[in-house]
């Protein structure tokens, strides 16, 4: 899969943060991605997708392809998209410190794709492309060329060219080629929500076919697809909102995911352990702010997806090496007994219980109080009261579709007191609080 970026400026390999004399790779868990320069105004994003892997990812995810006989290694798809935000991270938060003043910079750019699918066909391509300024240029590819009389397929030859600004026609391409390919190669939770709206800023909320693409984007789950359109109405009505998007929507307006990691994190620096746990750990947003603990000196954060380990390793790429080093990001489960987590003083699920099975948590408790043992132990998840608060969320349902749970503050308080074991346990509240629902998020820490 090759998609190739002519600029009319070499400055543009400032923005890429990619030298020009050097082949750039990286491993994804479906194959290679490669990033050069076949001039200095040229540049490529090859992709190796390896179908093998793709049929070995299976467990869990939806996957409607054929596993051996696909067009995935070929086409541009949601690959493509995974292989821009790895390798162009960067570019596309529209961050340059050392050359800011080309991030606001337009340049004329010119877009090819050798293989594009077009679901809906050319006049789909038009809709999506045209509305954001690009002049579309698309010829369709035969299904066999020795056989012209079978016709068309539904794959096309295209080129588009814009005047914009680098980190705009990235996320343009990020969003609009899923879209384009309508067929998604993984499960669709919420944080892809969070994603659309983060790529689809700020142009997605102004283009006249916003809903056929987040229909699209979102693999027609209708209740996600509403969760974003909502979002991106406020953006009209209130163009200044501009927060933190990787957190659940409902959640975002009042900009809790922050208060919950800034007390977590406080909580866990005061308890004076030097090797903190993150065990859950998403994104990795949190370890920003275990950093800062000056008696901090390994960082331990576990998740079981690793996607969100991918997407933490790439926002610590920044970091100082002093700083990158403390941290080790671990794919495991809370569920299995992990020797590497012994040495976890203090520790922290934020808002991960409520994401496993109700069956299981007994045996991750167990793990939790019997057997790691941390001094400290801090769990964050929702009051289910509060969610009555939220006008947007129809009642008696969860805030994520991937919530197996949600408790009230008896609920919660019951739990923690039958697994503390040896511990003491407080339970506080996170968040503006209600007078009759108490605090959006509720934190027990335990202590021994
Ligand atoms: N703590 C992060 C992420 C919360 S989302 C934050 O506050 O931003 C819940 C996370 O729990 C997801 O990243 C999910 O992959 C992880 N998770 C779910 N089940 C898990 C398990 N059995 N073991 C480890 N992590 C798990």
């Amino acid at each position: 899969m090759y998609l190739t970026i002519d600029c009319d400026s070499p400055e543009f390999s400032f923005l890429l943060h990619k030298h020009p004399a050097k082949v750039h790779s990286k491993e994804t868990n479906f194959g290679e991605a490669h990033v050069f320069y076949p001039s200095p105004q040229r540049v490529s994003l090859l992709l190796q997708v390896d179908p093998l892997s793709l049929t070995r990812r299976g467990g869990g995810h939806v996957f409607a392809l054929k596993p051996y006989v696909n067009d995935r290694g070929y086409v541009a798809s949601s690959f493509l998209s995974v292989g821009l935000n790895l390798m162009f991270r960067t570019a596309l938060a529209g961050r340059c410190p050392k050359h800011p003043e080309l991030v606001e910079k337009k340049f004329a750019f010119r877009v090819e794709f050798p293989v594009l699918p077009s679901r809906g066909g050319e006049k789909v391509l038009e809709k999506l492309f045209a509305p954001l300024g690009y002049q579309v240029e698309s010829s369709p590819i035969a299904l066999d060329a020795l056989y012209p009389e079978w016709g068309t397929s539904p794959y096309y030859k295209v080129v588009l060219r814009v005047d914009s600004r680098l980190q705009d026609l990235l996320r343009h391409l990020y969003v609009l080629i899923p879209v384009l390919d309508n067929e998604k190669h993984y499960w669709v939770g919420s944080d892809e929500v969070s994603k659309l709206l983060a790529k689809g800023d700020p142009w997605l909320a102004e283009h006249p076919e916003k809903e056929m693409i987040a229909h699209r984007y979102l693999k027609h789950r209708r209740g996600l697809a509403r969760q974003a359109l909502e979002v991106l109405q406020e953006e009209i009505d209130d163009p200044t909102e501009v927060e933190s998007l990787t957190e659940d929507v409902t959640e975002r307006k009042i900009g809790l995911h922050q208060q919950r990691l800034e007390t977590v994190s406080q909580r866990l620096l005061e308890s004076g352990a030097t090797i903190v746990g993150d065990l859950g750990c998403g994104e990795g947003k949190l370890l920003r702010y275990l950093l800062k603990g000056k008696r901090v000196e390994r960082i331990l954060a576990m998740d079981v997806c690793l996607d969100s380990l991918q997407r933490a390793e790439s926002s610590l790429e920044r970091l100082h090496h002093k700083k990158r080093e403390k941290i080790e990001l671990l794919h495991g489960s809370l569920l299995y007994n992990d020797d590497r987590l012994k040495a976890v003083e203090a520790a922290c699920l934020v808002e991960v219980i409520e994401h496993l099975e109700p069956d299981r948590l007994n045996r991750v408790a167990a793990n939790l109080f019997q057997r790691l043992k941390p001094q400290t132990l801090i769990l964050t998840t929702p009051n289910r009261e509060y969610n009555a608060v939220w006008e947007s969320l129809p009642a008696g349902k969860f805030r994520h579709p991937d919530h197996r749970f949600e408790w009230t503050r008896a609920e919660f308080e019951q739990w923690a007191g039958q697994v503390k074991d040896d511990y003491e346990v407080s339970i506080e509240g996170i968040g503006e609080p209600h007078p009759d629902y108490g605090c959006p998020t509720q934190m027990a820490v335990f202590t021994r």
